[in-house]
């Protein structure tokens, strides 16, 4: 196997043979059974979504949550989205698994509210590829309408560099979407490079501050600088900002001084279980002080 290999990359004619090892066959090997896992991993109903609370402090609430996947792999046990979405992303598959994300925090967004509890945003992540699908108008309006899940409730988080890709055409799409009544933001905002003229034409509601510049906010100043900047330009274009990663007191401090206040991060919660959140909002319905207020 290890030879054959050493022959196809032979036959592309380059020098690039001496790249290939055994460790990078194993890899490569690697790669493609995890992607193999993937094609079946739907049907096998592998993948659960966990909830992550979003929270705002003035009111000390959860206004909302984002979905984000995990796969129970047969053998290796939970896996992280980072270690198999670009691989999903390569192959094809998050078209299909990202349909049934979107359709399974839809139907809990609106079974939660069937409980009777105080409606929350539910936010979805959507990866370039699925982003390119011409479909997925129509997918989301599907999920939307087999959930019973009014469109205000939903948003999508899409990245500045999916945007940037083609500028002209992915604020078409957004138009779209946000013409279906959703809204959409901006994640991991200031890892990409959107101009500031391209931001002004997004049809978003809120920007998420990168979690890469709240890690070390207590000691970095410069990250201080970028993190106050974001948040003054969201007030400026009238955008709502939220701040990712959060984990200490002094992290929030900062950004509720510098006027962030809606936060997420291990702070207030890991991503869990939908019975956790449903306990949460259960236990915020009749709080008189709520717990993360900072009133
Ligand atoms: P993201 O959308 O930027 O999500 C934030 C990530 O930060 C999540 O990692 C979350 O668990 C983690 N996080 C939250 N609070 C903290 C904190 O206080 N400290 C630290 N260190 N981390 C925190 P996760 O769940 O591993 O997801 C990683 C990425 O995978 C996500 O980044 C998103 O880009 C992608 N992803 C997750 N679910 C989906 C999905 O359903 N579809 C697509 N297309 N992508 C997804
Ligand atoms: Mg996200
Ligand atoms: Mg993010
Ligand atoms: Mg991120």
């Amino acid at each position: 196997n290890a030879d054959a290999a050493m022959y196809r990359a032979k036959d592309t004619g380059k020098n690039n043979v001496q790249f290939y090892t055994q460790e990078m066959n194993a890899s490569l090997e690697e790669k493609l059974a995890l992607m193999e896992g993937l094609r079946t991993a739907l049907h096998g109903e592998q993948f659960l979504v966990q909830y992550q609370p979003k929270v705002r402090l003035e009111t000390g609430r959860v206004f909302g949550v984002e979905a984000l996947l995990r796969w129970r792999h047969p053998e290796r046990g939970m896996m992280p989205p980072d270690q198999f979405i670009p691989l999903a992303e390569e192959s094809g598959a998050i078209v299909a698994i990202g349909e049934w994300v979107l359709l399974t925090a839809c139907r809990q967004g609106r079974a939660w509210q069937d409980m009777g509890l105080h409606p929350i945003t539910i936010s979805v992540n959507v990866s370039p590829r699925q982003f390119d699908d011409a479909r997925l108008v129509a997918r989301v309006r599907r999920a939307l309408e087999i959930s019973g899940l009014d469109p205000k409730w939903l948003e999508l988080e899409v990245t500045e560099s999916l945007i940037m890709r083609d500028l002209q055409q992915s604020v078409a799409k957004m138009r779209e979407l946000k013409a279906m009544g959703i809204s959409l933001s901006i994640d991991d905002f200031g890892t990409g490079y959107s101009s500031l003229a391209a931001l002004k034409s997004f049809p978003i509601s809120s920007l998420k501050i990168d979690k890469s510049f709240v890690r070390d906010l207590d000691t970095n100043s410069d990250d201080q600088a970028i993190a106050r900047a974001i948040i003054s330009l969201s007030h400026q274009l009238q955008l709502r900002v939220i701040a990712e990663g959060v984990e200490t007191t002094q992290q929030r401090s900062f950004l509720h001084e510098s006027g962030c206040h809606d936060m997420q991060g291990y702070l207030f919660s890991r991503p869990v279980a939908p019975e956790l959140i449903q306990g949460m909002l259960e236990g915020q319905a009749d709080a008189e002080m709520p717990e993360w207020s900072m009133a």
